[in-house]
């Protein structure tokens, strides 16, 4: 789970890291009196669940209480790539010296944590590490020993970071290991005029496999921002909203992740992740359409069912049932292979519904799903 900025900020500051004075709301009256409270100027902050705010007008600096106002009326409600901002963080501006970049990500592929760092922050570090990668400092970190005092000392000299932030990059890697996190970043992290060290932007991944030992996020783990993600949880379907045209309900997460890239492969995206399991009853099936169906973003439908234990013929009475259940009102491309599949297939056929149609290839039914969605 990704934690909103005031959420991060506010761990930071448990765990020692110099942050600004900040508050959030979601009401701009109140915007106008927490800027009376950190002094008046203020920056006001869009808290979304996704970075370059400040390139996109979410991150703004107000003179006085009333612009705060105003600023945050402007904020909120807005849209930033596909989110749409709930809450601000008015927080006390910082004269900043210079802007670095901090961040430990956990490296699957090498079994450790890595930590970036660069003297150049503020700016999207993905870019940065494509133009000036000698700029961008990589060091592993063996899990057992963690960022000691030394190992944050090699990580400044690495990025060329000042001393000074040495104790902030121990701290940084606490967080990450008691909140129990995947990835801590500060961007920027910034020496002030005063020669303050603070961290003025943070994001932190918690690992959802230790939710269960971190009981302050019980509720908030589960909830969604997607109000698809979340009507689907609330189903207890295993849902996750894509931003393509082509719904897609299959059986096992494995064949439904192949199924998204042979759909991307045809030309179209896929609007969905969903996979029903083994079970594949009327039930999920018509639960599955129904939220599908209503994302506005869909256009066609693929069911890609391989029959194994729970055969073919078993779910395309789960999809017949479906359809009198749920109203289709996008074409629906159901591929039936495996266990039963060609009784399957008759029971699809014997229900004729003129929005459904069958393909016997995973490509072809693929292919026919992307060419509805393109051409309607
Ligand atoms: P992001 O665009 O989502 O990464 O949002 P940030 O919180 O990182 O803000 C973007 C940029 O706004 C930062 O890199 C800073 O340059 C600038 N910024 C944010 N807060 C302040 C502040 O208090 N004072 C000044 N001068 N600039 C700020
Ligand atoms: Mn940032």
């Amino acid at each position: 789970m990704d934690l909103y900025e005031h959420q991060a900020r506010g761990l930071f500051q448990e765990h020692g890291i110099p942050v600004p004075r900040a508050e959030v709301t979601d009401s701009p009256q109140e915007a106008r009196e927490i800027a009376r409270r950190l002094g008046g100027r203020v920056v006001v902050k869009a808290q979304v669940k996704t970075g370059g705010r400040g390139k996109a007008g979410g991150v703004r600096l107000a003179a006085d209480p009333p612009a705060a106002e105003l600023t945050a009326r402007q904020i909120l409600g807005m849209d930033i790539k596909g989110h749409t901002v709930g809450k601000v963080m008015l927080a006390q501006p910082v004269d900043i010296e210079a802007e670095f970049y901090v961040s430990y990500v956990l490296d699957r592929a090498a079994g450790r944590f890595l930590a970036i760092a660069s003297a150049e922050g503020g700016m999207d570090i993905e870019e940065m590490a494509a133009s000036r990668p000698e700029a961008v400092a990589r060091l592993h970190i063996d899990p057992v020993e963690g960022v000691t005092s030394a190992k944050a000392g090699e990580i400044a000299d690495a990025a060329g970071l000042p001393a000074q932030t040495v104790d902030v990059l121990v701290r940084l890697w606490q967080v990450l290991v008691r909140e129990d996190a995947v990835l801590v970043e500060v961007n920027p992290l910034v020496r002030t005029r005063q020669g303050r060290i603070l961290a003025l932007d943070g994001k932190v991944t918690l690992d959802d496999n230790a939710r269960f030992r971190q009981a302050r996020w019980g509720d908030e783990s589960v909830a969604h921002d997607d109000p698809l993600e979340a009507a689907a949880a609330a189903k207890g379907l295993n849902y996750v909203k894509l931003d393509g045209e082509v719904g897609i309900i299959g059986n096992g997460a494995g064949l439904v992740m192949s199924t998204l890239d042979v759909v991307a492969g045809c030309g179209a995206r896929p609007a969905n992740f969903l996979d029903i399991g083994g079970g594949a009853s009327a039930r999920i099936m018509a639960d599955g359409l129904s939220v599908i169906l209503s994302d506005p973003a869909v256009k066609s439908v693929f069911v890609n069912v391989f029959g194994g234990i729970t055969a073919c013929d078993a779910v395309a009475d789960g999809i017949v049932q479906a359809l009198d259940a749920v109203e289709l009102t996008k074409p629906l491309v159901v591929r039936l292979d495996g266990n039963n599949a060609a009784r399957g297939r008759a029971i699809l056929d014997g229900r004729a519904h003129p929005l459904v149609q069958q393909a016997t290839t995973m490509d072809g039914a693929a292919r026919r799903a992307a060419q509805l969605a393109n051409t309607s």
